[in-house]
């Protein structure tokens, strides 16, 4: 073994490849926070599969249900065929998660990833609506097909499309330029001007927390209240809760402690808890308008995610693992305040909700290099934000205390060598 001859993914792999740039290690084993090179070596993972092992590498709970359901010969494929596996995870999905929320929501299953459910959303949306266009938010991140890219306020994953995207308007998102501005009103103005060439859309499309946009958090207060705009104007609002979903911001759905109720929600990364792809739209039944056959995917039945999925629900049945993501949440802020207050060459500053946290750092390239650093300490952290500003804490919401403050502790050797 020789965890860095990487010569092969160099010689066999597309050019697009792009975490093995950042991770120049070949992986071979991991378990709850926990990864291993080929050599043996440890490390901390702060990145958690870009938020789809909220639960961890190889959580035991959902290994085992996997691997039982393997060896008793369950079905792995089948379309959108009904299957025992299947009705495990509805029934448990809305026993534990939707009624106790009093939501309530027809489940689709759109294709196996985040930017599948996302598309499900737009096309539903303007099919309701008949209306075409669709507003998303600056900074916003929705996926990499044409209509998600549509939607994504970031130029230079945008340049992937080759050409212009059309039929999306992106508006200031909540605490954009510092939330000197009152974004809404912003909104509402372009609203009432149809002269000036924003159509009343079909949807308004929000990640109550911007992930890849750079951890922007946006208000309760700020939520609640494009909700009523939605509701003025008859709007549609779509939550893509795709990576501030499934726990990660503390709650199962990022808007609950909002307290709304959007038409159209979005999940994927962490729904099968094991990093088996799959994706819901989560739809009010007066929207569900699509007839059989008109959002067809051959992989809408991963029956082995829906085993692990259906294990994670067993998280949520109280408020523990809620609990216990807010006291840990209070370890990382104090730990990012430690790193701002100690290392000013990076003109540092915290964000986050819950489990989303960021360390935005203003001095140009140094979220990269603490990044950089936590790696060749052995934490394995991303950066976020349009200029790569934000090194992101993404650590499995079911980490423990010492598992936690090593990695914290680690982050603080990075940016202290950063800031050196
Ligand atoms: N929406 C959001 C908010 C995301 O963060 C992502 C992925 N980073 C997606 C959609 C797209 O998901 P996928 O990469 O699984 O297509």
């Amino acid at each position: 073994h020789d965890a860095t001859d990487l010569g092969i993914f160099e010689t066999l792999e597309s050019e697009v490849r792009s975490y093995i740039r950042n991770f120049p290690i070949l992986f071979t084993k991991a378990k709850d926070h926990l990864m291993w090179d080929a050599d043996g070596n440890e490390y901390v993972d702060f990145f958690s599969g870009a938020g789809a092992l909220n639960y961890g590498h190889n959580n035991p709970d959902l290994q085992k249900k996997l691997v039982d359901y393997i060896l008793r010969d369950g079905i792995a494929h089948s379309l959108d065929m009904a299957t025992d596996a299947k009705k495990e995870f509805l029934e448990a999905f809305q026993d534990i998660i939707l009624k106790p929320r009093l939501l309530d929501y027809k489940v689709m299953f759109p294709g196996p990833t985040g930017t599948n459910a996302v598309e499900s959303a737009l096309k539903l949306a303007r099919k309701v609506k008949g209306r075409d266009s669709v507003i998303s938010f600056t900074n916003a991140y929705h996926g990499m097909t044409l209509g998600s890219l549509a939607i994504t306020g970031n130029a230079f994953k945008r340049t992937g499309a080759g050409l212009p995207l059309t039929n999306s308007v992106a508006m200031p998102y909540a605490n954009y330029l510092n939330e000197e501005m009152d974004t809404l009103a912003y909104m509402e103005h372009f609203l009432k001007d149809n002269g000036s060439g924003v159509d009343l859309p079909a949807a308004i499309i929000l990640e109550t927390v911007q992930g890849e946009g750079g951890i922007n958090v946006a208000s309760l207060a700020w939520i609640r209240d494009l909700e009523d705009l939605c509701r003025r104007w008859d709007i549609m609002l779509i939550v893509d809760d795709v990576q501030a979903g499934c726990g990660r911001t503390g709650t199962f759905f990022s808007f609950e402690e909002a307290g709304i109720t959007p038409d159209i929600v979005c999940i994927s990364k962490s729904i099968s808890g094991y990093g088996l792809p799959m994706a819901l739209t989560l739809i009010k039944p007066e929207h569900d308008v699509f007839g059989p056959g008109e959002h067809n995917g051959t992989f809408r039945g991963n029956n082995l995610a829906f085993v692990t999925a259906t294990e994670t629900l067993k998280f949520w049945q109280d408020d523990s693992l809620t609990k216990k993501i807010r006291a840990q949440e209070k370890m990382i802020e104090e730990s990012l305040g430690k790193i701002v207050q100690a290392c000013p060459k990076l003109k540092a500053e915290h964000r986050g909700r819950g489990f989303m946290q960021g360390l935005v750092c203003h001095a140009n390239g140094t979220a990269k290099d603490v990044c950089r650093e936590a790696f060749s300490r052995g934490l394995i952290m991303e950066t976020s934000g349009p200029n790569s500003e934000v090194a992101k804490l993404f650590p499995p919401i079911t980490i423990s205390d010492a598992g936690l403050k090593r990695g914290l502790e680690l982050l603080e050797q990075a940016a202290a060598a950063v800031n050196d």
